[in-house]
């Protein structure tokens, strides 16, 4: 209970935040946020803000759900912890692991638990490699991903994702992965139709694949649709070719669903709302709607059935975490009986798609990105011609953040784009609430801007 600015200077001075310098953090100090209930957060001064990026897009239920704070005290009390390596098991995980296999598409039936997406990833970069190894193919080895993808933060995982800046520090990517272009049409499509665009994108698959060798190929890792590469939803025409190459060349497919998963996108799998059959799915986040740290790969049969004839040298301390795995599947169990996946449909979706139509017609919004719960907005001084600023990229998304901020708001920005991502249980009522903050906050950005 101290004092906002008291915290903040003790934060600033020890405390080492992801992804932040630690000038921005001196100079205006972090945000404290003290509690959460439904999609509002409070914080340490009293103002309710709502979150329209639930959390780090993971919290699906929303803030403060009773259920799962009274599962995890009694699965802390009953076994707070017992590791599944070896030959132990316990209820929750296998529990979690056959609810899985239940909600997963067919063929994916068995599944590997991690502490996180990062890690869940790096099981996947080993597990694809063994698998091709046991078949008899060891050199087909070489993993194409995506440039601006973000699959984790690891050496692995952070090699696996294709952001520049991220691969600018600490020697990534380790070698044997490669990156090809993303389906970004809005900011890279240029003249083509987004058809054509998409078509162009995923034939450079089919390009990577020729150029290394097809049997030197053991997989191809993408989100159905990008999250933090910006909430890039592919043309139509994209998935639907990678799924052929992938098919013709025997290249897996690891469909990246820490974000797509668990409702998002209005299934419960991103893969099933863009037509993928992939061999793996990285899971993470809505899992547990982030109320605890889990994530896991779930796996085809075929997979499984050979790496589970080995013994695969790999786990993590925290894979199946008793109290982790408890949440988890109590998460699983409120988003069933409460048809969450209806309401997404039906009603906060659709509200949603209204009210980010409408914010379309604002003089900065150059188009409108949504599928589902996950959307983006990218800004632009020229609508027609979807222009960037003169200013350094994400300068003015940057801005409009903190005009939400300012407007008791939660909408990240990825460069110039504007990221909403709530949780899945908010209301029509709620998402009005979100129109008419983020409409201020566009309003004040323009306004700055031209003066
Ligand atoms: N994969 C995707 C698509 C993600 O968005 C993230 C995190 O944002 C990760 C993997 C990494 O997950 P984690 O932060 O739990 O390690």
């Amino acid at each position: 209970h101290l004092p906002t600015a008291e915290l903040q200077a003790l934060d600033a001075a020890h405390h080492m935040h992801p992804f932040t310098t630690n000038n921005e953090l001196a100079e205006r100090g972090a945000r404290v946020i003290t509690s959460g209930k439904g999609v509002y957060l409070r914080d340490s001064e009293g103002n309710e803000i709502l979150d329209a990026m639930a959390g780090l897009w993971c919290v699906n239920l929303g803030y403060g759900r009773e259920e799962l704070v009274k599962v995890a005290a009694r699965q802390m009390q009953e076994l707070p912890f017992y590791n599944t390596f070896f030959n132990t098991t316990h209820t929750p995980a296998i529990a979690l692991a056959a609810e899985l296999a239940k909600l997963a598409p067919e063929g994916l039936n068995h599944v590997f638990f991690a502490g996180s997406g990062s890690e869940s990833n790096d099981t996947n970069l080993r597990m694809v490699r063994v698998y091709w190894a046991e078949k008899g193919q060891p050199e087909k080895s070489h993993i194409i991903s995506r440039k601006n993808a973000y699959h984790g933060s690891s050496v692995g995982s952070g090699s696996l994702g294709g952001m520049a800046y991220m691969h600018a520090q600490g020697g990534l990517p380790i070698p044997g992965i490669h990156h090809i272009g993303q389906p970004d049409w809005w900011a890279e499509g240029g003249d083509q139709t987004p058809e054509e665009f998409g078509l162009a994108r995923a034939q450079e698959l089919e390009a990577k694949i020729l150029e290394l060798g097809a049997d030197k190929v053991a997989a191809f890792i993408a989100e159905p649709i990008q999250g933090a590469g910006g909430v890039i939803i592919p043309p139509s025409t994209y998935w639907p070719e990678i799924q052929r190459i992938c098919d013709k060349y025997n290249v897996l497919i690891i469909a990246d669903e820490v974000i797509c998963g668990f409702g998002r996108t209005g299934n419960w799998f991103g893969s099933t709302t863009m037509g993928i059959k992939p061999h793996i799915m990285t899971i993470a986040k809505g899992l547990s709607s982030g109320y605890m740290p889990i994530g896991g790969s779930i796996v085809c049969d075929e997979i499984a059935e050979v790496i589970n004839a080995i013994e695969f040298n790999h786990g993590y301390t925290y894979s199946g975490h008793p109290v982790c795995a408890a949440v988890a599947l109590e998460n699983l169990r409120i988003m069933q009986d409460e048809n969450v996946l209806d309401h997404v449909n039906n009603v906060a979706g659709p509200a949603l798609n209204a009210a980010l139509t409408q914010l379309g017609d604002h003089p900065l919004v150059g188009g409108v990105n949504v599928k589902g719960m996950m959307a983006s907005l990218p800004l632009t001084p020229n609508k027609a011609t979807r222009a960037k600023f003169a200013m350094d990229a994400g300068t003015v998304g940057f801005m409009c953040r903190e005009r939400c901020f300012a407007n008791n708001l939660v909408m990240r920005h990825v460069g110039d784009r504007m990221i909403i991502s709530p949780p899945l249980t908010i209301t029509a009522d709620e998402v009005e609430i979100f129109h008419k903050r983020a409409k201020t906050a566009l309003d004040e950005t323009y306004k700055a801007l031209k003066d």
